[in-house]
């Protein structure tokens, strides 16, 4: 009997207003079926959230629509075109190359969300690429997006990801997959630059008044709705990246075309958590300038939006001096917005509830001993909380994260202790908020890789069901899973990552 989706299969019900743009927004495409798919995992928590089914998805019909096979009713398939500066440059042809839309679905909170299938196949935007996915990036992609979640860290997520039973070709053969993901909306910086760098002023309106219903609905109404929406994007963005450094994230690839307009985090791929703390670190192999650099992030956040104002221009005045004038006044507030960002964050993170003078010193000295001593980023954070006990000099496990002498270290927990008095909170209430901001599991990076490789080489997923479970749970201590809090084992290389789902 031939597999066959109902209409609303699974809950599906879609209502597209992307499809609903202009043509020329993108190509309407269908994904390419593939030989034999197998089920990796369906988020259940998400498919809950988005009012589906997940028993429904998990099933053999829902495993072919989750590969590509089978187009679920209602939904429309379509590859987005876009733009972006790519590592400072410009690339007019990019778009959704290995990326096919299947609509937009309505979720329990009434907000709007795509799901898109990532690996499904070849597009108008493909180039010269094979539009398929493989295995290890998609599961990679699922876990660290899944921990950003859990990490309170606005992000796309995972709704499933499946194999293909056929294999994709770069250096190796290699076993292809789909992610489903989903998004606020796929919008990027470089949606904007596309109708820009094309001097097709009607689509930039349209796209900016679709993009500011979707995602700032309560600024369309505004004097200049087109700088509000430069302003909002900006403040999104801004939190966004000073989130990340909280946690220690470096996305390694911050091109214009991976800035989503919602302030999600959005293309998981060299993407990699901080171990040992130092901001001038890089995982990604082709950011060789280290452009990407975890310290970066903000400056480059700036960058890019500088791109989006760029674009933006002729819709902000029909005198360009004027729209450039405007645009920059909103632009010179970015660095004093995510420096409060990062500031409040990392307050935080040193049991700070209040705000005085001093406290921008206490967090830059606690990081420049971080660097001087090689501390491992989060368990310098985390293991914090277990020295603010004031007759408790540090702790033996604290201080073996800092290679070097105890002294300086000491000089600054007797400050940090002085500042924690002034608070008037009792040691356990500090402890406890410390503890609710700084995890004790990131996905870290030699772990993701064993989890990745039980996969691959065996077809064992118990590890990444594992790690996902821990995940979940980032800030609560889970008995028995300490081997995923501790720092990696010394490495003769340094860890590299890659581009490519
Ligand atoms: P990324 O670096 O992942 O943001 O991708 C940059 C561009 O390359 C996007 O337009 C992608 O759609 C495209 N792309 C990446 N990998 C492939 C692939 N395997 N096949 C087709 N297009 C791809
Ligand atoms: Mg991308």
């Amino acid at each position: 009997m031939p597999l066959d989706l109902p209409p609303g299969f699974a809950g599906l019900r879609f209502d597209n207003s992307y499809a609903r743009l202009p043509e020329r927004f993108f190509s309407r495409v269908n994904p390419t079926p593939v030989a034999n798919p197998a089920l990796i995992k369906v988020n259940h928590t998400l498919a809950e959230e988005l009012g589906l089914n997940p028993q429904d998805l998990e099933s053999e019909a829902g495993v072919h629509m989750l590969a590509g096979n089978l187009i679920p009713p209602g939904a429309e398939p379509l590859a987005q075109a876009y733009t972006g500066h790519q590592f400072g440059y410009l690339n007019r042809q990019l778009g959704d190359g290995r990326a096919i839309l299947l609509g937009e679905v309505v979720d329990r909170q009434q907000g709007r969300r795509d799901i898109q299938l990532k690996g499904p196949g070849r597009t108008p935007y493909s180039r010269n690429g094979d539009g398929r996915a493989v295995l290890g990036p998609v599961m990679r992609e699922y876990l660290v997006s899944e921990a950003m979640h859990y990490l309170g860290i606005k992000t796309t997520r995972a709704l499933a990801a499946v194999t293909t039973g056929e294999w994709v070709y770069r250096e190796t053969a290699l076993p292809g997959a789909v992610l489903t993901r989903v998004a606020a909306s796929h919008i990027r910086i470089g949606t904007f630059e596309y109708f820009r760098v094309r001097d097709d002023k009607e689509g930039l309106k349209i796209l900016a008044d679709h993009a500011m219903e979707r995602h700032y609905p309560n600024i369309a109404s505004a004097q200049n709705p087109y700088l509000e929406l430069l302003r909002a994007v900006m403040d999104a963005q801004a939190k966004l990246v000073a989130s990340w450094l909280h946690v220690g994230f470096i996305h390694g690839v911050m091109n214009t075309d991976n800035m989503s307009i919602s302030g999600e985090t959005i293309d998981y791929g060299p993407c990699a958590f901080l171990d040992v703390y130092d901001p001038a670190t890089v995982f990604s192999s082709i950011d060789q300038g280290g452009r990407y650099a975890y310290g970066n992030q903000g400056s480059i956040a700036l960058w890019n939006l500088a791109r989006l104002a760029e674009s933006l221009l002729p819709l902000l005045h029909d005198d360009m001096n004027e729209a450039v004038s405007e645009a920059e006044a909103v632009l010179s507030g970015f660095s004093a917005l995510f420096n409060q960002y990062w500031l409040a964050g990392m307050s935080k993170k040193i049991g700070l509830a209040s705000e005085r003078e001093e406290d921008l010193q206490l967090i830059t000295d606690f990081l420049q001993l971080m660097r001087d001593g090689r501390a491992d980023f989060t368990l310098a954070f985390r293991l914090l909380a277990d020295c603010v006990a004031a007759q408790d000099e540090a702790s033996a496990e604290f201080r073996q994260l800092f290679d070097m002498e105890y002294e300086p270290l000491s000089a600054w927990l007797q400050r940090w202790r002085q500042r924690l008095a002034l608070e008037g909170r009792d040691e356990a209430t500090i402890c406890q908020a410390m503890n609710q901001v700084n995890p004790l599991y990131i996905a870290r990076n030699h772990q993701v890789e064993r989890i990745l490789a039980a996969a691959l080489e065996s077809g064992d997923y118990a590890p990444f069901e594992e790690m996902l479970q821990i995940l979940r749970r980032p800030f609560e201590v889970q008995p028995g899973k300490a081997h995923y809090a501790a720092r990696p084992p010394q490495m003769e290389t340094p860890y590299r990552t890659f581009c490519g789902t």
